[in-house]
C-alpha cells in the first residue's frame, strides 16, 4: 500500500500500527471505518467536554456559517466575539477584563508571555525571566516548550529555547521548597510572570497539587509584582470540577489562558483574558507600545459562535451536576485499586483520575505506553497512557457502561503486564 501524505503530531510512524479511519462522532464515541464505536476515554486529547457533537454547538456552526467566514480581526469586529468576550469576563474569576483572541492553547501562552513582557517594558521597568512549575507543559511552538519541561521531546530544538527559572514541582509534604524557590527566584526582581498549570499538570504525568499551594504561589507573585498566568489550558471547563481550577484556590489570575474546551472542543479557538493594568500599559497614543501579536484567524466568527453555544450550555444545562456525577464515578471505581500492588499513586482532580502502573526500574518503561494504548485500542477504548501513567479523562455525557468498561480493560491490561503478556 502506499503510504499516506499525512505526518501525524506526537507519531512515530515506524512504529505505529495502520490507522484507522474515523467516518463520525458522537456523545462519548468515534465510529470508525467498520462502525464499531470507540470510547473517546480522552475527549480527544483533552478538548471535547459535555461530548461529541453537542446539537447546540453543531447548530450554532451552522448557523453562523450563513453569515460568516473567516473576517480580519483589526479595523474589524463582529457580534459572536463582542459577545463571546463579555460572556467570558462574566465568568472569569474576577480583575480579568479583556480578552485577546487566537487559535490554540499554544498560542494562547505564547500570547500571555508576550502581555507579560510587554507590561513591564511598557511601564518602563523591564523584567527579564519568566518562571515556571518543574514538568509542566505549555504548548509545542519554541516559547512554550521553553516554559515546558525538557526531554527527549524537544532536544532537537533545545538550541532555540529560552532560558527559565523552574520551581521545583509541589510533592506531597515538600510544597514548602517550591514555595522557596519562587520566593528567591522573584527577589531578584527580575520574574516578569509566573506560568502555572493550577492544580493538575496534564502532560507532565497528571500530576496533582493541592490549591493551597497554587494559593501561596499568587500571593508570592503579588508580593513581588510578579505576575500570575494561569494555564488553563487543560483544567478549564469543568474538568478539575468548578469552571477554572484557580476557582478552587479562591485566587484570580493577572492572565488566563483558555482553548481546548472553549468551543465544547468542536472547533479550534483560544482566548487570553488578562486585567485592565495589562492592557492599559499598552494603551497608549505612542504606537511602540501596541501590543505586537496577531495570528491570521484570531478571533475566527464560526468558532466564536460555537464557544457562545457553549456558554450556552453552561447556563441552560446542569453540566455542573454532571461533572459532579462524573467526578463520584471516577472516585468510586479508582477504589477498587486501592493497595493493589499493580498500581500506584493513584489519584483524582474532579473529571480526571489517573493511577501509575507500577513497573520495575529499568528500560521497560519506554515502551509500556505504547502497549498499553495498543491493548486498549484491541478493546475499542481511546486512552493514551503518559509512559505509565493510565489516566481517564472522558467527556461529561460518559455512561456507567463506559467507565466501567476501561475500568476492566486497565484492570487485565494490568494483569497482563504483570503476567509478561503485554
Ligand atoms: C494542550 C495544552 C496546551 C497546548 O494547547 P494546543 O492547543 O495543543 O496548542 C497548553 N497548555 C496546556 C496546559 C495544555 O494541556
Amino acid at each position: 500500500m502506499k503510504r499516506s501524505p499525512v505526518w501525524h503530531p506526537f507519531t512515530q510512524h515506524a512504529l505505529e500500527a495502520p490507522m484507522k479511519r474515523i467516518v463520525a462522532t458522537e456523545g462519548a464515541y468515534l465510529i470508525d471505518e467498520d462502525g464499531e464505536r470507540i470510547f473517546d476515554a480522552i475527549s480527544s486529547w483533552w478538548v471535547i467536554t459535555h461530548g461529541h457533537r453537542h446539537p447546540a454547538i453543531m447548530e450554532a456552526i451552522r448557523r453562523a456559517s450563513e453569515n460568516y467566514d473567516q473576517i480580519i480581526f483589526a479595523e474589524y469586529t463582529h457580534a459572536p466575539a463582542e459577545e463571546l468576550a463579555r460572556g467570558l469576563i462574566a465568568i472569569a474569576p474576577a480583575g480579568l477584563e479583556h480578552v485577546f483572541y487566537s487559535d490554540s492553547g499554544s498560542t494562547a501562552v505564547e500570547v500571555a508571555l508576550k502581555m507579560a513582557l510587554g507590561f513591564f517594558h511598557n511601564i518602563g521597568a523591564p523584567r527579564s525571566r519568566i518562571c515556571v512549575l518543574e514538568q509542566g507543559y505549555h504548548g509545542d511552538t519554541i516559547g512554550t516548550m521553553s516554559a515546558g519541561e525538557r526531554g527527549v521531546f524537544n532536544a532537537a530544538y533545545e538550541p532555540l529555547l529560552f532560558a527559565v527559572d523552574r520551581v521545583p514541582f509541589p510533592e506531597a509534604g515538600r510544597e514548602q521548597e517550591t514555595l522557596d524557590a519562587f520566593e528567591t527566584f522573584c527577589a531578584s526582581g527580575q520574574v516578569a510572570a509566573l506560568l502555572v498549570e493550577p492544580l493538575v499538570l496534564g502532560a507532565g504525568g497528571m500530576k496533582t497539587y493541592p490549591a493551597s499551594v497554587l494559593g501561596e504561589l499568587k500571593r508570592i507573585a503579588e508580593r513581588h509584582g510578579s505576575l500570575f498566568i494561569a494555564d488553563e489550558v487543560m483544567t478549564g471547563w469543568g474538568r478539575t470540577g468548578p469552571l477554572f481550577a484557580c476557582e478552587q484556590a479562591g485566587i484570580a489570575p493577572d492572565i488566563l489562558c483558555t482553548s481546548k474546551g472553549l468551543t465544547g472542543g468542536a472547533l479550534p479557538l483560544a482566548a487570553t483574558l488578562c486585567t485592565a493594568a495589562i492592557f492599559d500599559a499598552h494603551l497608549s497614543t505612542d504606537r511602540r507600545r501596541t501590543f505586537f501579536h496577531s495570528s491570521s484567524y484570531t478571533a475566527n466568527p464560526i468558532a466564536c459562535a460555537a464557544a457562545l453555544a457553549n456558554l450556552g450550555i453552561w447556563k441552560t444545562e446542569p453540566v455542573g451536576e454532571r461533572i459532579e456525577a462524573l467526578a463520584a464515578m471516577q472516585r468510586r471505581r479508582l477504589r477498587r485499586f486501592e493497595g493493589d500492588p499493580r498500581f500506584c499513586n493513584m489519584r483524582q482532580a474532579g473529571t480526571i483520575a489517573a493511577l501509575d502502573l507500577a513497573v520495575p526500574v529499568g528500560g521497560y518503561l519506554s515502551d509500556v505506553g505504547p502497549r498499553l494504548r495498543a491493548f486498549f485500542r484491541e478493546r475499542r477504548l481511546l486512552i493514551r497512557p503518559l509512559g505509565n501513567v493510565i489516566y481517564l479523562m472522558p467527556p461529561y455525557c460518559v455512561t456507567d457502561a463506559d467507565l466501567d468498561r476501561a475500568y476492566d480493560a486497565i484492570d487485565e491490561a494490568a494483569s497482563a503486564f504483570a503476567a509478561g503478556r503485554l
